[in-house]
């Protein structure tokens, strides 16, 4: 071969050599997350989900091998607010939390950002800020379709049957779930209520005249107390609205209070959600009729695995982008399936699940 095209070659073999070297970036530095802090800040020990997605949490998170810091707040939002402060003060690389009030954790957010801590809603959406990365969480417009329709078969409105008079509650206004549970619900009930099949005798519809604040129960009662005296008194309730399964005690316990559970004045149709033990012992005595079940296993899951994914700088799953509008950014969320939960279901969904233990239920 001619020494020019020799030295054509080598240049050749040279360039290419170098533009691949080129083309390939370094590789990442691996991050170490062994013995990582992370956060957990739960709303109340009040509701057993709380506890059950704190533990569930806690559990898959070590079994990972970081280390976590699991807190709840009673309810009480300077407390959770001082409990992520002191979070972030003991070296936490992330935070996990379910807002009492979604709004009030801007400022201890913007701390946290300047410590690079990654942030996630979980299962309640954190509002007015910029600082949170994901949510985590159920189909909450889902929820709402599942307790509507819930009270749409038991009542046989899609057999033509009815008129059927209907009392709506709401969750705490400051949970955007709640309105996300009522508009759900509303979407399937709102052409019955339209057709006047199903009647709202005290005419108290929306968020503004049925919401809950805190999800109290107490809160509940004492409003189905103010309803069946003031409108029921010659008329009976088919059907009660209830999006949470304390509510739903409450509200149990208002029309106990009245007569209703016997022959003569059965139970109306009472949704509610979060499968709690106390409401499943309500459901086998034939007092609730339905509840909603998330397996707040699998959102405990979902949620590590996702804050995995962004420390390691890995690709997060995420399956929604346009839905949860905290009214500063759309949180890049994923949404887990929830199940309707009755008489018929309960034993396979939530015993044989291992979800809620037999003996518990007796
Ligand atoms: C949750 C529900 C729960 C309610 C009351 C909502 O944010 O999504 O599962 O029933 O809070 O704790």
């Amino acid at each position: 071969m001619k020494k020019t095209s020799m030295l054509l070659i080598t240049v050749l073999m040279l360039v290419s050599v170098f533009t691949s070297a080129a083309n390939f970036a370094p590789a990442p530095e691996p991050v170490d997350t062994k013995g990582m802090l992370i956060g957990i800040s739960m709303p109340t020990k009040s509701s057993e989900r709380w506890i059950s997605d704190g533990e569930s949490m806690k559990k898959v998170f070590e079994e990972m091998g970081y280390k976590t810091d699991l807190q709840f707040a009673e309810d009480d939002i300077p407390n959770q607010v001082n409990q992520i402060e002191n979070m972030v003060t003991k070296g936490a690389k992330v935070l996990i939390i379910a807002a009492i009030d979604g709004s009030t954790l801007s400022d201890v957010l913007a701390k946290a950002k300047e410590n690079g801590v990654l942030v996630m809603a979980y299962d309640r959406l954190i509002t007015k800020t910029a600082d949170v990365d994901y949510y985590a969480t159920f189909d909450n417009f889902g929820v709402g379709v599942i307790q509507g329709s819930q009270i749409i078969e038991a009542l046989g409105l899609e057999d033509g049957k009815g008129p059927f008079n209907i009392e709506l509650f709401g969750g705490s206004p400051d949970d955007t779930n709640a309105f996300y549970f009522y508009d759900g619900a509303m979407s399937v009930l709102k052409p019955y209520i339209d057709s006047k099949k199903l009647v709202v005798v005290s005419g108290q519809m929306g968020m503004d005249k049925v919401s809950t604040l805190r999800w109290d129960g107490a809160v509940a009662q004492a409003r189905m107390d103010n309803l069946l005296s003031a409108h029921y008194t010659d008329k009976r309730v088919d059907a009660v609205l209830s999006p949470y399964d304390g509510l739903s005690r409450g509200i149990i316990s208002s029309l106990k209070g009245v007569g209703y559970g016997t022959k003569d004045q059965p139970w109306p149709i009472v949704t509610g959600q979060d499968a709690e033990v106390a409401s499943i012992k309500a459901m086998i005595a034939g007092e609730q009729a339905y509840t909603v079940f998330k397996d707040t296993r699998e959102l405990a899951k979902q949620t590590a695995k996702m804050v995995d994914s962004a420390l390691k700088g890995e690709e997060v799953e995420i399956n929604d982008t346009k839905t949860y509008d905290n009214e500063v950014k759309i949180v890049p969320s994923y949404l887990l399936i929830p199940m309707s939960i009755d008489i018929k279901n309960y034993e396979k969904e939530l015993v044989d699940s291992g979800y809620l233990k037999a003996e518990d239920l007796k």
